[in-house]
C-alpha cells in the first residue's frame, strides 16, 4: 500500500499524482538554501552541446536555468554539428583541467560522425555528474561512493518522495539501457531498497504478463504509450521514462488516460520523470563540487 503524503493530487481515476515538477522545485529551492548558508562559494556545472538536434537544446536550455534557480554557476560549450572528434576532445579535456569547472555533462547523443565512448572517458568520476562513464557504472555496481545516473536517481526520489513501498516489492523495468533500464534494476535491487527486480526488454516473450505481475511498473523503452491497461495490476505504481516524439505531440510509453484509472499511482507525462533528471543533474553538481573540497562537506 502506499502510504500518501496529504497534499498529493490525484487523478480523475484516483491514483495518486506523483509530480516531478513538483518535487523538482522542491529539490532546486533547498539546493539554494544549501548553497546560500555555504557563503555562495562558486559551483560550476559545464555542459557541452554539439550539434543542432533541437531537444538537446531544449533540454540544455533548461539545466542552465534551474542551476541558476539553485544558485549554482552555468557554462555552456557549444559545438557545431561538424566538430571534429578532436575539437570536442579538446573541449572536454579543458573543462576537466579547469578547477572552477565541478560538474560536466555531454548532451547525448552527439552527432552521428562523433564517437561519444572516449568524450565520455576523458570525464574524471567526481565531474561526471551525469554518472554515465565506465568508472561510475563500476562505482554503482560495486556499491561504492559515485555519481548515480540521473534520470535513475530521479524515479528513485520520486518514489521515496510518494511513499512508494520498494523492499518486499516486485518492480519491472521495462527497457535495458546503461542510460535508464540497467542502472535503476541496480537502484531497486539494493540493500535498503529490496524489490524484486525483473528486467524486460524487447525480446520478452509476455510482456503484457510479465509487467502486470508489477507492484512497480517502470516504463523505459522509448515506445509511444506500449503500456497499456492490460500491462497493469490494480493498484500499481506506474513511472514512465519514455519520450517520444510523434505527430500527436511528444507522449510517453504509458497511456496515461487508461492508466490513471488503474494504477495506485502514476507519473504525469510531460512533468514526471523529466524535470527529476534535471534536479537530479543538480544535486550531483553540488556534491561533486563536495568530492572537489569547493563546497564545504
Ligand atoms: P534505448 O537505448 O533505445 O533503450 C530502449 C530499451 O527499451 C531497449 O532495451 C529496448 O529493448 C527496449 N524496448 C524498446 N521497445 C520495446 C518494446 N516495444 N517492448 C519492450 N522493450 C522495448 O532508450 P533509452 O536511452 O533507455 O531511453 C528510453 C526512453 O527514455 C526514451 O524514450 C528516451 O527518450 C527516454 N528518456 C527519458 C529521460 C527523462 O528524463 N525522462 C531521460 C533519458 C531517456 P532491446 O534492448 O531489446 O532493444
Amino acid at each position: 500500500m502506499l502510504d500518501v503524503m496529504a497534499d498529493v493530487t490525484r487523478t480523475l481515476g484516483g491514483a495518486v499524482l506523483m509530480d516531478g515538477n513538483r518535487l523538482r522545485d522542491e529539490i532546486v529551492a533547498q539546493l539554494r538554501v544549501e548553497v546560500e548558508a555555504a557563503g555562495s562559494p562558486p559551483v560550476c556545472l559545464a555542459t557541452v552541446l554539439a550539434g543542432d538536434d533541437r531537444p538537446s537544446h531544449v533540454y540544455v536550455r533548461a539545466k542552465h536555468k534551474k542551476a541558476e534557480e539553485a544558485g549554482m554557476l552555468s557554462r555552456g560549450v557549444a559545438l557545431p554539428g561538424s566538430a571534429s572528434q578532436a575539437e570536442i576532445e579538446d573541449e572536454v579535456g579543458a573543462l576537466v583541467d579547469d578547477p572552477s569547472v565541478h560538474g560536466i555533462l555531454v548532451q547525448l547523443p552527439l552527432p552521428e560522425a562523433l564517437d561519444p565512448e572516449p568524450v565520455l572517458a576523458l570525464l574524471t568520476p567526481e565531474k561526471d555528474v551525469d554518472g554515465l562513464t565506465e568508472r561510475s557504472m563500476g562505482r554503482l555496481v560495486r556499491g561504492l561512493p559515485g555519481h548515480v545516473p540521473c534520470t535513475p536517481l530521479g524515479v528513485m526520489r520520486l518514489l521515496d518522495r510518494y511513499g512508494v513501498p520498494t523492499s518486499g516489492a516486485r518492480a519491472v523495468v521495462v527497457g535495458r539501457s546503461t542510460l535508464v533500464g540497467l542502472p535503476l534494476t541496480l537502484l531497486l535491487a539494493r540493500k535498503g531498497v529490496d524489490a524484486t527486480v525483473t528486467l524486460a526488454h524487447s525480446r520478452t516473450p509476455d510482456l503484457v504478463e510479465t509487467c502486470r505481475q508489477a507492484d512497480l511498473l517502470i516504463a523505459a523503452a522509448g515506445s509511444a504509450r506500449m503500456i497499456g491497461p492490460r500491462h497493469v495490476q490494480p493498484g500499481a505504481t506506474v513511472v514512465d521514462v519514455g519520450v517520444s516524439r510523434t505527430e500527436a505531440g511528444i507522449v510517453g510509453d504509458v497511456d496515461f488516460d487508461a492508466v490513471q484509472a488503474i494504477a495506485g499511482a502514476i507519473t504525469p507525462m510531460p512533468g514526471g520523470t523529466g524535470p527529476m533528471t534535471i534536479a537530479c543533474l543538480l544535486q550531483n553538481t553540488l556534491v561533486a563540487a563536495r568530492m572537489q573540497n569547493a563546497f564545504p562537506a
